[in-house]
């Protein structure tokens, strides 16, 4: 794995950024679609379906470098990263035909629900539960705080089916259409100000053709890992990304702004703190680099625990980035006009979403060194 980045992938964080800065970014769909065009969106997805051939490591730094210009799209984290992977790497021929090169070419869009309002974090706990009518699946279940349902044109839904040999229930992956009679969304009402909404979701009774199913029935934990691994990179790029903007934003004021006789930057405690932030984001790029790179090179048990880890150090780096990007601006770091604040809740969800810091510590305590579990 290089440490250092190669120069093809500087000129795409350079032809990213730029795109990005210039893109004029009120339509949040229009950026998704020329993103699209320019082999953005589908970068990671397998060229004989439309995509880039490339991989997370592209899609990440693509996803990174939109967010250091403000214009982050959220949804990248889902469609192509999750959904398109586990299409890609388990979906039947009839499912990659109909689903890859639209996801690629940016004209239909894919949300993910996994999280249910009584499991929350311990997702072996979700009983959305799927059961065979025929040839049909017949879903039933609720999920909460999935993002971009109103704008995706299906649903990549975490449900369970019955192990005909022991009763307990394992999970698998039904594509469930916007408009599939049953499946009804209501708008959670987040103090985030974002272009994509979080919805809970009811399946009552949804009627999905056999062919809804992606992948093996049997092997649904190991699925649905391969597409989680890559979602943990997504979200620690989308972080270093906001991370990165708003120290800039705070540079970019503390080299002017001045209050004694030199601009405030020139104080240690505006300073220090503002380079400890660089530092950390820094820290944790490398550490998401490698998680990609481990992905990339086919190896989902390494990526598991370097994915959680930079997940981790990037939601951490830009909680702190964003905090001390606010109080670098003083009155104006809370005023709409330099649009700071509104990112003190946005990058909280770095902390919190996919998989929380506590469960990321969790799992470095059990599955890294080795500590006994308490739940
Ligand atoms: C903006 C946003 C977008 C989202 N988008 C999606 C999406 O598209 N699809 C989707 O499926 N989900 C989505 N989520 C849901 C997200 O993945 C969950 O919020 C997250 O997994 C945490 O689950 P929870 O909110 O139920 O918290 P809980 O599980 O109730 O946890 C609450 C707190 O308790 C802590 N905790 C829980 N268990 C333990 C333990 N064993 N040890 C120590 N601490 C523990 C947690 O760390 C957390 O701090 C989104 C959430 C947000 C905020």
């Amino acid at each position: 794995m290089p440490v250092i980045e190669s120069e093809e992938h500087k000129a795409l964080r350079e032809a990213v950024a730029t795109f990005a800065k210039n893109h004029p970014g009120a339509d949040n769909r229009l950026f998704w679609q020329d993103a699209a065009k320019l082999g953005y969106i589908g970068v990671n997805l397998p060229e004989a379906y439309g995509g880039g051939g490339a991989g997370i490591t592209e899609l990440s730094l693509i996803l990174e470098e939109m967010g250091a210009a403000g214009n982050p799209l959220l949804m990248m984290i889902v469609s192509p990263a999750i959904c398109g992977t586990v299409i890609s790497r388990f979906g039947t021929e009839t499912q990659k035909r109909a689903w890859l090169p639209a996801l690629a070419d940016g004209s239909r869009m894919m949300a993910f629900g996994i999280t249910e309002p009584d499991a929350g974090s311990n997702s072996h706990r979700i009983t959305t539960t799927a059961r065979r009518d025929g040839t049909d699946w017949i879903l039933t279940g609720r999920k909460v705080f999935v993002s971009g349902v109103d704008i995706a044109d299906a649903t990549l839904v975490v449900g369970r089916t019955e192990d005909a040999r022991t009763g307990g229930l394992k999970p698998c992956l039904f594509i469930v259409p916007r408009d599939a009679p049953g499946f009804e969304r209501r708008r959670i009402d987040m103090e985030l100000d974002s272009a994509e909404k979080q919805f809970e979701l009811t399946l009552d009774d949804v009627r999905l053709p056999a062919d809804s199913l992606v992948g093996d029935e049997d092997a649904g934990l190991l699925q649905l890992f391969a597409g989680l691994n890559p979602e943990r990179v997504m979200t620690a790029a989308f972080a270093i990304g906001m991370g990165r903007f708003a120290l800039a934003r705070a540079v970019e004021y503390a080299r002017e702004r001045t209050v004694w006789k030199a601009p405030i930057g020139s104080h240690q405690a505006i300073a220090h703190p503002l380079a400890q932030a660089h530092i950390e984001l820094e820290l944790a790029r490398l550490m998401t680099q490698k998680a990609a790179h481990l992905y990339d090179a086919g190896d989902d048990v390494g990526a598991g625990e370097a994915a959680n880890m930079a997940k981790y150090a990037a939601g951490e780096a830009c909680v702190k980035a964003v905090d001390q990007a606010v109080h670098t601006l003083g009155g104006n770091g809370l005023t709409r006009e330099f649009g700071l604040a509104r990112l003190i809740t946005a990058a909280r969800v770095s902390r919190i979403a996919p998989v929380s810091r506590e469960m990321i510590l969790n799992y470095v305590s059990h599955q890294t060194l080795g500590l006994p579990k308490s739940y």
